[in-house]
């Protein structure tokens, strides 16, 4: 090889990335490029460590270095030029994982007397690679034990990842679901227009369900449609999206749900069977009373006949008129009775407040007038309407104006108002205030807790029920002193939204 030849391969070896080193036969190393020198952490060759390279090899590399080096020495290529691994520890005590090919190296004369041996230092790549071993055996275990279902989803809407609880949940291995459109977990009409979702949410960047959550439904491999909540979380991982759903199956809780709403509907059924239980004798009373002026009335009417109908026209007619009013004020009352004893389903529709309130005087207000109670109204029209059941709301003015009643049997001054006006905020606010005994101080803090009674005979479930229904129609209710002695009762509905009313 002349002069230049020399020089130009070694200035090729000195700036080659990989490790490039010349061994004899005896395995002895004869030269070693920059790069080989620096991972062996040496600036010349005549510094490197006695025994080089064997004595850097780490023992379990070093039989299949030697065997490697053979070959290479009989002259056989290396199959397919397949690297082997070995582990050098550089003289800094560093270790690095190599990968070795080598070949045999023909002098002049073509005798094989040397190898080339190229080593790449792989260590940080391995690193890597057990990183991401590690962290895919971590996310493994994640998937495996977070107790919601959770499903990952890729920009095309294909599954990369199935929790143990969603195979649970929907039914489905992981195995058989990797790789599938999410919307397979979903029933109609979602299952065809997500492609679209995903494309639009692609395309805007708007979100409709990445973090927000939703009350949507799932579809499990038997097809059984579900409730669930999902939670939808995106992921950019470079120019890559995923989508991470995690789902709570809600089919409990909402039987639950209904389960409890059922028996609240039968509690408040049984309220309102006490109520009119203990209205018995009033309630007779005031049917009885427009019976005995119909009775009156039409005996009167008998008796003008019987002198002769001539005459007496004006005044028969005034009776027959009279008779017809109380019979119908007998049947208002029996209506609202069976209205209000009947056992439906919460049934909220658009009511005029101002009709309803006016209507549950019809009860609430049975035999206070015998009780000395003097009544005053205010309710104002323009507060109509709101979006409510009404014999719910009937039950809860009924009973704050039977617990009013109550509470002035012993005042001097015995007033009730009931009151029903618009305040800000498109609400309305009825008011009901007595004159009687003031809220109990001992009682204030848990008036609307169940069970909480100043009366012998009392259960102490009628403002529970009345909270329970109130805010089940997002409304709320609060008591306060009444400036005049006695109580105010505040309810706050809100009133019902005009496109309700147009659909009315
Ligand atoms: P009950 O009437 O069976 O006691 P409620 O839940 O209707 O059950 O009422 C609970 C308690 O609240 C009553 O026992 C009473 O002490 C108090 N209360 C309710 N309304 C009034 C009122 N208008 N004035 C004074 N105290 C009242």
């Amino acid at each position: 090889m002349d002069a230049n030849r020399q020089d130009y391969l070694e200035a090729v070896l000195a700036t080659l990335p990989e490790c490039v080193a010349i061994v004899d036969r005896n395995f002895q190393l004869i030269d070693l490029n920059k790069a080989g020198l620096k991972m062996i952490g040496v600036e010349h060759f005549d510094d490197l460590p006695e025994g080089a390279p064997i004595s850097l090899i780490s023992q379990p590399y070093r039989d299949a270095y030697r065997d490697a080096l053979k070959t290479a020495l009989s002259g056989a290529k290396q199959e397919k030029n397949k690297p082997f691994r070995i582990e050098i520890t550089a003289v800094d005590g560093t270790h690095h994982l190599m990968d070795c090919c080598l070949a045999p190296l023909a002098d002049k004369n073509s005798e094989i007397n040397a190898a080339v041996v190229t080593c790449r230092d792989v260590s940080e790549w391995q690193d890597a690679l057990e990183a991401a071993e590690q962290s895919s055996s971590i996310l493994q275990t994640i998937l495996a034990a977070v107790p919601d279902a959770m499903v990952v989803i890729d920009e095309h809407g294909l599954i990369t990842s199935f929790s143990t609880a969603a195979e649970k949940l929907f039914g489905y291995r992981e195995a058989e679901i990797l790789g599938q459109n999410v919307s397979i977990l979903m029933p109609s009409p979602h299952k065809e227009a997500h492609d679209g979702y995903l494309e639009r949410y692609l395309r805007t960047g708007e979100k409709h369900i990445i973090g927000i959550g939703r009350k949507v439904e799932g579809c499990k491999k038997d097809g059984t449609i579900f409730p669930i909540k999902l939670d939808v979380g995106e992921a950019k991982i470079g120019d890559r999206c995923l989508f991470t759903g995690f789902i709570v199956d809600l089919t409990e809780q909402q039987r639950t749900a209904a389960e409890l709403q059922s028996l609240q509907g039968d509690l408040m059924h049984a309220s309102r069977l006490s109520a009119v239980g203990s209205l018995a004798s009033a309630l007779a009373h005031e049917i009885n009373q427009p019976l005995t002026a119909i009775a009156n009335y039409l005996s009167a009417a008998r008796d003008m006949m019987d002198q002769g109908v001539e005459g007496n026209e004006a005044h028969l007619h005034e009776a027959l008129r009279e008779s017809v009013s109380e019979s119908l004020r007998a049947g208002n009352i029996v209506r609202r009775l069976r209205e209000f004893v009947a056992k439906g389903e919460i049934n909220r529709q658009i009511l005029s407040i101002a009709q309803l309130v006016e209507d549950a005087m019809t009860l609430g207000l049975v035999g206070a007038y015998d009780k000395g109670i003097v009544c005053t109204t205010n309710i104002n029209p323009d507060t109509n309407h709101v979006f409510a059941d009404r014999v719910q709301i009937q039950q809860v003015m009924v009973n704050l104006m039977r617990n009013a009643i109550e509470a002035m049997e012993f005042s001097a001054e015995k007033k009730l108002e009931i009151s029903v006006q618009s305040i800000p905020d498109k609400r309305v606010e009825i008011a009901i205030s007595d004159t009687g005994s003031g809220i109990d101080p001992e009682m204030a803090d848990q008036l609307f807790h169940p069970f909480a009674t100043t009366k012998g005979s009392g259960m102490g479930l009628g403002l529970s029920i009345c909270r329970t229904i109130i805010e089940a129609h997002e409304g709320t209710i609060n008591a306060e002193p009444n400036p005049l002695g006695g109580t105010i009762f505040r309810i706050i509905l809100l009133k019902a939204a005009e496109e309700k009313l147009d659909v009315e």
